[in-house]
């Protein structure tokens, strides 16, 4: 199946607050399973764009799961390096993924692969698993046990039984890329929406923020918060993705390590935010992008209680915007004095330090 295809590329003119003249250029992708967005503006911004579809071609074919040919099917298919070696991005994300296993104590781990194909998420047919086969499969799940060996050359080597799945953090990392090719082209306006993952460059194009909405998850066209940002990432995990329904039950995307089941911890939804990475960031390197969106997965596994106290330790500089099961949005305190509430939405308020 093609999963790449550009559906409209629009180049225009126009006048900025200032008067000065910009370029504009925008296009809507297809890829990574997602409908993603973007927006440039400045001299450069067609070629800005152009070099973002293809990044985000090329992440695809190293990344997905579902390419026979992508680095990550060659290493799942071999348990180590393929011959032809790794591409950039594999090679930058492994070490990353590995890291965010630890900070979460395990709750976000790219050896969840095995229950993902299990419950039929990676294509699209869907079970319900037996327990006793889950447990089996979480045997194998802990990256714990994948050697990456960086000098003299690269090579990854996974655990007996293992097979990894990057799609936790292969929409973050393309952001974090994008960024680059942002300010290569010398873009000082922009926007990319990867689905629920959000990176803005600078301010709009007439100064003010950009203002970033957060889905309500109850509310397939409604917000439930929205976020005035410049220079940011806001990365959005939630169950209301990809699910499916058996027997009157709700079976989603996210899953918990732990149990093998999807997370149940009492959140609909996650959304970690942070600054952009800036200009000194080396181009193929993971920044706050990737970290987002490790976090926004791992959270949304963690419950509020452990997120919270996971923010509050303060090892990661990052804010949250947490949907409740019951209808709270809790916000943390250095969004406290900028998101603005949904009138109407049904939800209730709060910031926490
Ligand atoms: P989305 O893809 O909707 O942006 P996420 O960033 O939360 O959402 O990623 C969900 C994906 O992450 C799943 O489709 C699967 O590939 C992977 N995944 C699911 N559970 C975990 C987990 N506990 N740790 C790491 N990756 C996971
Ligand atoms: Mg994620």
């Amino acid at each position: 199946m093609k999963r790449f295809s550009i559906l409209i590329a629009a180049l225009c003119l126009c006048l900025t607050g200032c008067g000065k003249q910009t370029t504009e250029a925008t296009a809507q992708i297809f890829a990574m399973d997602t409908v993603m967005e973007v927006a440039a503006y400045g001299p450069k911004a067609e070629k800005a764009v152009q070099e973002t579809e293809g990044q985000i071609k090329a992440l695809e074919n190293q990344l997905s799961r579902t390419k026979a040919d992508s680095d990550v099917s060659r290493v799942n298919h071999n348990g180590t390096t393929p011959t032809t070696g790794l591409t950039y991005g594999t090679r930058a994300l492994l070490p990353a993924a590995l890291e965010y296993r630890d900070a979460t104590n395990g709750a976000f781990d790219i050896t969840i692969a095995p229950v993902m194909d299990a419950w039929g998420f990676t294509g699209d047919q869907f079970r319900v698993p037996e327990q006793s086969e889950l447990n089996e499969l979480l045997k194998h799940v802990n990256s714990d046990e994948i050697q990456v060996q960086e000098e003299p050359s690269y090579s990854v080597t996974l655990g007996e039984g293992q097979a990894i799945d990057l799609g936790g953090i292969a929409k973050g990392y393309t952001s974090d890329l994008v960024e680059q090719t942002f300010r290569a082209n010398g873009i000082e306006s922009g926007k990319i929406s990867l689905g629920g993952n959000v990176f803005v460059l600078g301010g709009k194009p007439d100064g003010s923020d950009w203002r970033v909405g957060i889905k309500d998850p109850r509310n397939e066209s409604g917000l439930a918060a929205i976020l005035p940002l410049r220079d940011a990432y806001a990365i959005t995990s939630g169950g209301y993705e990809r699910y499916f329904e058996e027997n009157g039950k709700t079976y989603h995307h996210i899953i918990d390590p732990t149990t093998g089941y999807p997370a149940d911890s009492g959140l609909l939804s996650v959304t970690v935010v942070a600054d952009a990475n800036g200009p000194d960031q080396e181009w193929d390197q993971p920044g706050n992008g990737t970290m987002c969106d490790a976090f926004s997965t791992a959270l949304f596994v963690m419950g509020e209680k452990q997120a919270l106290d996971f923010w509050r330790n303060g090892g990661y500089d990052f804010d949250l915007v947490l949907v409740t099961e019951d209808g709270r949005v809790v916000i943390t305190a250095g969004l406290a004095d900028r998101f603005e509430e949904v009138k109407d939405s049904g939800y209730t308020y709060e910031t926490v330090s």
